[in-house]
């Protein structure tokens, strides 16, 4: 018994750390899961297999509040020259946005809208509150304009 118990503890305890390598930022607020581990060590002897309740794959959303909504695209104004974001990748209209990548690291998927952004760049003016999204041309960086809209975190 006290082999399962272990690897089951070792179990919450990896899956416990991969949401703290995706979510570095939320990593003290993600504490909550091993409650559950009294559940497990509470099983009978006769508890050969202990039932996992996985999470619902459905993609859970958190709204951040109001952000400032700018818009940049590859040219040397926007972005210095850099054919690359910040993350090595190649910016993607409706894919990529530029965030404070302190509070929402490479990878945070944000909904606008009816788009969910992948954090792949950063910039000097993007701070706390304020996303920049990639767009193909400047001038519909432009046209798109500066705006105020509600952020969502989308947690997969
Ligand atoms: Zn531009």
């Amino acid at each position: 018994m006290c082999k399962l118990i272990k690897q089951v503890l070792l179990a919450a305890a990896a899956f416990s750390l991969s949401l703290t390598a995706a979510f570095p930022a939320f990593a003290q607020e993600a504490g909550t899961e091993t409650v559950m581990d009294d559940d497990y060590v509470n099983a009978g002897p006769g508890a050969v297999q202990v039932p996992v309740e996985e999470e619902p794959e459905e993609p859970e959303e958190v709204s951040l509040g109001l952000f400032t909504v700018t818009g940049y695209c590859g040219c040397d104004r926007c972005s210095g020259g850099h054919n690359l974001t910040y993350s090595g990748t190649v910016p993607t209209p409706n894919h990529t946005i530029s965030a404070d990548i302190s509070q929402y690291p490479i990878g945070t998927k944000l909904r606008i809208g009816d788009v969910v952004y992948t954090v792949e760049d950063k910039g000097s003016s993007v701070r706390g509150n304020v996303v920049d999204i990639f767009y193909s041309s400047h001038q519909e960086a432009l046209d798109k304009g500066t705006y105020t809209a509600e952020v969502f975190l989308v947690q997969e």
